[in-house]
């Protein structure tokens, strides 16, 4: 099973606010990342299922360690972390959709994927996986990558 971290497990609303200056400050915004409060519920899914849980979020690689601290911290079950590659400057869906092949090609069933992010349903649902769609209220605010 494949989770999205932000806005699916994560909560990331306290750092939204690093939209609001022109341009945005992403290193700050993913940085503060940290800082995140679980959500309860996805916590609460992550928990419960009982198949590997793939976390694959578009957070830099910048942040790997400290997002890996925070699973282990806020006890979200997890066997794969994958994160967005330095330099990378694939679309979120499209770095998204690479990874999935790339675990297909290992052999690895992806039963369901959950995301916060229509785009990203929309490309998991083209490859036929199931896709939940969790509804943060990011993406009607600002327009994220
Ligand atoms: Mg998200």
């Amino acid at each position: 099973m494949i989770f999205d971290l932000d806005g699916v497990i994560s909560d990331a609303t306290h750092r939204q606010s690093y939209f609001t200056v022109d341009p945005p400050d992403w290193g700050s915004f993913f940085e503060a990342g940290a800082l995140d409060p679980p959500l309860a519920a996805g916590l609460a899914l992550a928990r419960v299922v009982r198949t590997p849980i793939v976390i694959l979020s578009a957070r830099p690689a910048a942040v790997r360690d400290s997002t890996v601290e925070w699973l282990i911290d806020n006890e979200v079950p997890f066997d794969i972390v994958i994160v967005h590659p330095v330099g990378d400057t694939r679309s979120s869906a499209d770095f998204k959709s690479d990874e999935v092949d790339a675990l297909q090609r290992l052999g690895f069933r992806v039963m369901l994927a959950i995301d916060d992010d229509q785009r990203n349903i929309d490309m998991y649902r083209s490859k036929g996986i199931d896709a939940l769609y969790v509804h943060s209220g990011y993406y009607e605010l600002l327009d994220l990558p």
